[in-house]
């Protein structure tokens, strides 16, 4: 497949590019320069410049890129044209918090359905999404491939292991514990303590006025 010949690294970087040239797209404009894409996404011009030409896009001095070219290639590789369903597991604070974060309306990925163990949240609907008793996962999963995990740590594990045998492909973990799953499932560990405090260690460490 075309895909595969994208390296992981650019692939990671594609969700931001798309994100910002449909904006561009939206209030009308044709093209754009790899300067004022790197200001917009923080990505340094001459990794833009590589990443592009992996897309087959490359930018004419003077002119730029084009938008729509460049958003029909994102579209497509993104699979934009198909909407990505998405679980969400553990209606807690965080899990409440994304259920109602309208951070998908620029894209085709769409948490569909939640699941919790508390009676009290079973039955309800939380940001237009149905929450379902976690004992009924096997028949409510259906046939959605990727998981997003907001359960206390200690129940990550199990959790994970039940959606493994239900045949998901992807995990998006927040809890802080670290899951193990077969090789052919790809779990993405997002841990906001470990970022925040890493965040806090170089503020405190490394100046960004001498990187060095
Ligand atoms: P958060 O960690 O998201 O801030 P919280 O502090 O409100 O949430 P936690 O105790 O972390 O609550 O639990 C997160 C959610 O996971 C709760 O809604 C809880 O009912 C749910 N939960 C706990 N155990 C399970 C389980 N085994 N399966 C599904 N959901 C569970």
């Amino acid at each position: 497949m075309e895909q595969n010949k994208i390296p992981q690294a650019t692939a990671k970087r594609l969700p931001l590019y798309y994100r910002f040239l449909n904006n561009l797209n939206q209030q009308g404009k044709k093209r754009v320069s790899s300067k004022e894409l790197s200001d917009a996404v923080k990505v340094d011009s001459a990794t833009i410049r590589r990443d592009f030409s992996y897309f087959g896009a490359l930018g004419k001095k003077g002119y730029g890129y084009n938008v729509e070219y460049l958003l029909g290639f994102f579209r497509s590789t993104l699979d934009q044209h198909e909407v990505t369903e998405v679980a969400l597991i553990g209606v807690g604070n965080l899990g409440t918090a994304f259920l109602h974060y309208n951070f998908m309306k620029n894209n085709n990925i769409r948490i569909t359905t939640a699941f919790d163990a508390d009676t009290e949240k079973v039955g309800t609907d939380i940001g237009g999404v149905p929450v379902y008793d976690i004992r009924d996962l096997e028949e409510k999963l259906e046939d959605i491939k990727v998981a997003i995990l907001t359960v206390p740590a200690v129940e990550a594990q199990v959790i994970a292991d039940k959606l493994v045998e239900k045949g998901i492909s992807g995990i998006l973990n927040f809890t802080p514990a670290r899951i193990s799953v077969p090789k052919h499932i790809r779990v993405h560990h997002i841990d906001l303590a470990v970022e925040l405090q890493a965040l806090v260690y170089f503020l405190k460490h490394y100046s960004l006025d001498n990187p060095e």
